[in-house]
């Protein structure tokens, strides 16, 4: 209901009560019921207490920092395959166990590439100093494969979009290095919209290296997809496609891509570039499952999850340590406040996300058959920044079911309820099998400037961010394993 609405329901029969006393006398109470949680609600007055009181304690409590500051800075990043993800999913089992939730490691089957050495230099170039080269700083690209030891030398073609490129001339890349120089929108992000400007920007860093392969180009740089200044690459997973071959892919900073930009311009640029990443055999893995079993419907579940795995640069802090230890948090309170709801809140930190969620894919064919056991399932993977509500994927009506929720979130400015397509990249295959799906709705102006570079760390997490994310977390994950009757679906 909107302010006007609220206003003439108030006034109006007060006023014609004083006219016309054939009409029913209505009180203030009733208009103001009708707007509190707009009717029907899925939970009691008592269950509205136990959100709050999740909430404040989850503004209070430390666990999930402290819990983040051991997985980013004792333990590290957590590359798929990598000894520090096992470490990673010891430690988060055995946290878990401590709380008294039962634990199953599950398996998967997960990529295990590993970086090498990276570097490039111009070595030749329009107005070069005799005798000089300039450094180009670039990252390779998650799965790429590598250039020989010595590296490669070769002149660079630059296009900034996928047009530029249909309209090189024929051989114009071949035996060259091709640059997509497509730039992340920071003024979009800026105003909130950094999804969108991710979403823009990425295609050129998944599909770029097979594009330009395609035409020729003996290797593929895209210009780092993300905001940061301070020259910071930013790496992520690329996709070859099948059939084409597969060539050397790196992203370079935007200060970079700038520079080869400028002088191509002016004319023949020469890269030096040597990338030695390796693609190992397949490793066994695991998503960590822990289960605060339910103690009406305990086969009844309500995932509440992040993904474990992180890029290598930095330390996984924001992407997406944060998202596992809000969930991790969630256990924690409900064993902190003795709170057993009807159903199980099944916690997951999920698998190697980064490199194609295969950990997701295991859990969806492990437990294809519990689908309609899927009450409902989050996943918090956009930082840690300040949340203003819960983005939700399925039924529309959710939106209305959720009113009590949103009005506990208020006290701590997340109260937006907004639809979405898909709202988290693990959960996505539960959302398409109707599973109503949900995240918290996150400040997504800075993300973007950290996202999948060396300053990932755990200083970028604001510890009182991080308890608002944790305490959307925490009340949704209660609410919909305690509500009397399931979220609609
Ligand atoms: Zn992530």
């Amino acid at each position: 209901m909107t302010a006007v609405a609220f206003t003439a329901a108030l006034g109006m029969p007060i006023c014609s009560a004083q006219s016309a006393p054939a009409l029913p006398k209505l009180t203030v109470q009733d208009p103001l019921t009708a707007l509190i949680s707009g009717g029907r609600s899925a939970w009691t007055p008592d269950q509205v207490k136990v959100m709050e009181r999740l909430r404040d304690a989850a503004m209070k409590d430390p666990y999930a920092l402290d819990e983040l500051r051991y997985l980013t800075s004792n333990i590290g990043p957590r590359l798929s395959g990598s000894p520090q993800a096992e470490a990673a999913v010891q430690r988060v089992a055995s946290e878990m166990r401590a709380l008294g939730a039962e634990v199953t490691l599950e398996k998967a089957k997960v990529p295990h590439w590993v970086r090498g050495a990276e570097a490039a230099e111009v070595v030749s170039w329009p107005g070069q100093t005799p005798g000089t080269t300039q450094k180009v700083v670039l990252t390779a690209l998650g799965g790429s494969v590598a250039t020989p030891a010595e590296g490669i030398t070769a002149e660079v073609v630059v296009v900034d979009n996928w047009r530029q490129l249909a309209a090189l001339p024929p051989g114009a890349a071949k035996g060259k290095i091709l640059l997509f120089n497509h730039r992340f929108d920071k003024e979009e992000a800026a105003v909130g919209n950094g999804l969108s400007a991710y979403g823009d920007a990425v295609a050129y860093r998944g599909a770029g290296p097979s594009a330009g392969a395609a035409v020729g180009a003996v290797a593929v740089l895209v210009r780092s997809v993300g905001g940061a200044d301070y020259r910071l690459p930013h790496t992520g997973m690329t996709d070859y496609l099948p059939g084409v071959p597969q060539v050397p892919a790196a992203a370079v900073t935007a200060e970079d891509a700038d520079l080869l930009r400028h002088l191509t311009s002016q004319g023949p640029v020469k890269l030096h570039l040597t990338l030695t990443p390796q693609t190992l055999a397949d490793a066994d893995s695991y998503n960590v499952i822990a289960d605060w079993k339910g103690s009406e419907h305990p086969e009844q579940v309500v995932i509440v999850s992040g993904h474990l795995d992180s890029w290598d640069l930095g330390t996984g802090a924001i992407d997406d340590g944060a998202g596992v230890v809000v969930s991790m948090q969630a256990i924690h309170l409900l064993k902190a406040l003795g709170i057993r709801p009807k159903r199980t809140v099944r916690f997951v930190a999920w698998m190697s996300e980064e490199e194609g969620s295969q950990g997701a894919s295991a859990y969806t064919v492990d437990h294809a058959s519990e689908a309609a056991n899927h009450i409902g399932a989050i996943e918090c993977d956009l930082g840690a920044d300040h949340p203003t509500g819960i983005y939700f994927a399925g039924k529309p009506a959710l939106e209305q079911w959720l009113k009590p929720v949103s009005e506990v979130l208020e006290g701590i400015g997340a109260e937006t309820v907004e639809s979405a397509g898909g709202t988290g990249e693990d959960i996505q295959g539960l959302t398409e099998k109707g599973v109503p799906s949900f995240a918290p709705i996150q400040d997504s102006r800075f993300y973007f400037n950290y996202h999948h570079t060396a300053a990932d760390t755990f200083d970028k997490v604001d510890p009182k961010h991080l308890n608002e994310n944790a305490a959307v977390m925490t009340v949704l994950a209660y609410a919909l394993a305690d509500a009397e009757e399931a979220a609609p679906r």
